[in-house]
């Protein structure tokens, strides 16, 4: 299986005030800090296309 870490700035997603900065080790707990993290921008349940844009605005490493 093929390892891949993700790096997220809110800042290259288009939020440029915000200093939100999440690591990830996998998609999975990339959208699941995502989802937590989005709540600081009033966003309770992100749908799946918000998430799939902040997902390939991550840096893939
Ligand atoms: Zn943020």
């Amino acid at each position: 299986m093929i390892h891949m870490s993700y790096d997220f700035r809110c800042r290259d997603a288009g939020a440029p005030t915000c200093g939100g900065h999440i690591t990830a080790e996998s998609e999975q707990e990339l959208r699941d800090k995502l989802t937590a993290h989005l709540r600081k921008h009033g966003v309770d349940t992100p749908n799946e296309t918000l998430l799939d844009h902040l997902v390939a605005s991550a840096e893939r490493r």
